[in-house]
């Protein structure tokens, strides 16, 4: 389980603070969904969960575990990551790049287990990243990238995982691949922190949503707390609907045309 408490984040060269008073929990066995438009401290969220940006205030907690007493490599084997940016910058194929996930659970004399082995196989298998395991990473498509680097953070094998606008790239059919992928995870018992744009999907998907604004939690709670035409219209700064998927029931965010001036239909 992943808790923020009190939360916040002030970059040097910046006047506002990226995040301000955010508490809320990632529990196991749901998807928690973080949700707000451009700029709202989303990715501060995770790079401050993986221990890369300075708290100003709070602190977070791994299992109780304050992330300030583990060390970075530690972080890596208890949260799997994929973080919104990653530039292919190392000369490797899919296989190599995605057995990199097993390196901060590899034990003292960094060989190679048949856990290790059956991890990284299960992890290409569930995305589907076996098909191009022989390929170099600079010839993966934006998709096969994204696809990989999930793969690498499933690898890993820790009981969270947060994942940065994961399904950016990726087309409709492998975008569902993917939210049922983390809704299996989260029925396994993960604790899965997903940031991602996709309202709608998140509203199908998560248990939890938080939603962001300036860098604060503008509302959270079940996606009917947090899917509200007011709110949203607010935040988004843009005129909206709120409906229901004919396929489930859960609430949809449809946005409405800009209105011609003198115009006033829809
Ligand atoms: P989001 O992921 O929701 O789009 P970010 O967490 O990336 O938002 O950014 C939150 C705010 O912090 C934005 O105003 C952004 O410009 C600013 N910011 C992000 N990274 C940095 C940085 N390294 N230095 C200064 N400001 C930053
Ligand atoms: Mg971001």
């Amino acid at each position: 389980m992943i808790t923020y408490r009190d939360v916040g984040v002030r970059y040097a060269s910046r006047d506002r603070a990226a995040l301000q008073g955010v508490s809320f929990e990632a529990t196991r066995g749901r998807i928690t969904a973080v949700v707000g438009p451009n700029g709202s401290g989303k990715s501060t969220l995770v790079r401050a969960l993986l221990g890369s940006v300075h708290l100003e205030t709070g602190r977070i907690e791994i299992d109780g575990t304050h992330i300030a007493s583990l060390a970075r490599r530690e972080i890596a084997s208890r949260v799997a990551a994929v973080t919104q940016r990653e530039d292919v910058v190392f000369p490797l194929k899919v296989r190599e790049y995605v057995q990199l996930g097993r390196y901060p659970r590899l034990g003292l004399w960094r060989s190679v287990s048949a856990a290790d082995v059956a991890a990284v196989r299960r992890a290409l298998d569930l995305t589907g990243a076996d098909a191009f395991l022989d390929r170099a990473l600079s010839q993966l498509s934006g998709g096969e990238w994204q696809r990989v680097r999930l793969a690498r953070a499933l690898a890993q094998g820790g009981d969270a995982i947060v994942l940065d606008e994961p399904t950016t790239f990726l087309d409709v059919g492998h975008e569902m691949h993917l939210f049922e992928l983390l809704g299996r995870l989260a029925s396994e018992g993960h604790a899965v922190l997903l940031v991602s744009h996709q309202l709608n999907l998140v509203a199908r998907f998560a248990a939890h949503m938080v939603l962001l604004h300036h860098g604060r939690i503008e509302a959270a709670g079940t996606p009917d707390d947090v899917m509200q035409a007011g709110v949203l219209e607010r935040v988004y700064e843009w005129p909206l609907v709120i409906t229901r998927d004919p396929a489930v029931g859960a609430p949809t965010l449809v946005p409405l045309r800009a209105r011609p001036r003198g115009d006033r239909t829809v």
